[in-house]
């Protein structure tokens, strides 16, 4: 990761008169939470890909262009429609279908193809938000994504660019991420069935890798796999 290169009080701050960081410099090695995606205009949801692409937002002004790290982890929620009852049995979604197609539509297949992970969770009916589900604690999953990082550190101790999973590109991800034959072959099958991008593809293999780590797996396997393709689906098509 660069070092952060901007300074609020030095030279390219006073030559770029007015320019401050934004949102998403403010959230450089943090979390941006997005809530309810689709309520942001078209025009500031399109000037996310640069940034998530190059970890870096360029602000340009009159005698300077100045610009600012954003490395972030970028996290969005939305309802499946205006409304908000589209998948929600117990209400009418009175314009369904259309209703979720107009509001998760404001979201461009680019930027949707840009999240790696994408999960539907369904309404709590009111009668079972006092139901204790039993469920694992935090302690251990925190525990297993440290150890999934030790792994990931210990791998990448000898690149000076790539520190985790989600920096792997070109040959490197190849070296490390290639899965097992039967999980090469469900990839490619899902890529062609699902019209994956390139992006997708690459992308399902960093998080396939990251999956097997947090199993413990030194191999990337087809179960591995199966779970990476499979929160690639959900609003492939943007409805
Ligand atoms: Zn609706």
């Amino acid at each position: 990761m660069r070092p952060p290169s901007h300074r609020f009080h030095g030279r390219n701050y006073r030559r770029g008169r007015g320019a401050r960081p934004g949102q998403v410099s403010l959230a450089h090695n943090g979390v941006l939470f997005l809530d309810e995606l689709p309520e942001f205009s078209r025009a500031v949801l399109e000037t996310l890909r640069q940034p998530i692409e190059t970890g870096e937002v360029v602000v340009a002004r009159a005698n300077a262009h100045i610009r600012y790290p954003c490395r972030f982890l970028l996290v969005a929620a939305a309802n499946p429609c205006r409304c908000g009852y589209l998948s929600d049995p117990r209400h009418a979604c009175s314009r369904a279908p259309v209703c979720g197609a107009d509001y998760l539509g404001k979201i461009s297949g680019p930027l949707l193809d840009r999240f790696d992970m994408r999960i539907e969770l369904s309404a709590v009916p009111l009668a079972d938000l006092d139901i204790r589900t039993p469920s694992e604690p935090s302690a251990p999953v925190a525990e297993r994504v440290s150890a999934a990082r030790k792994v990931q550190a210990r791998r990448y101790s000898g690149s000076k660019e790539i520190k985790t999973n989600s920096d792997l590109y070109g040959s490197f991800l190849d070296e490390v991420a290639t899965p097992d034959p039967e999980g090469r072959d469900l990839l490619l099958r899902a890529a062609d069935k699902f019209g994956f991008t390139a992006r997708g593809y690459h992308w399902a293999l960093r998080s396939a890798r990251t999956i097997a780590d947090l199993a413990g797996s030194e191999q990337v396997r087809s179960p591995h796999i199966a779970e990476a393709v499979g929160y690639r689906l959900l609003l492939v098509n943007g409805g």
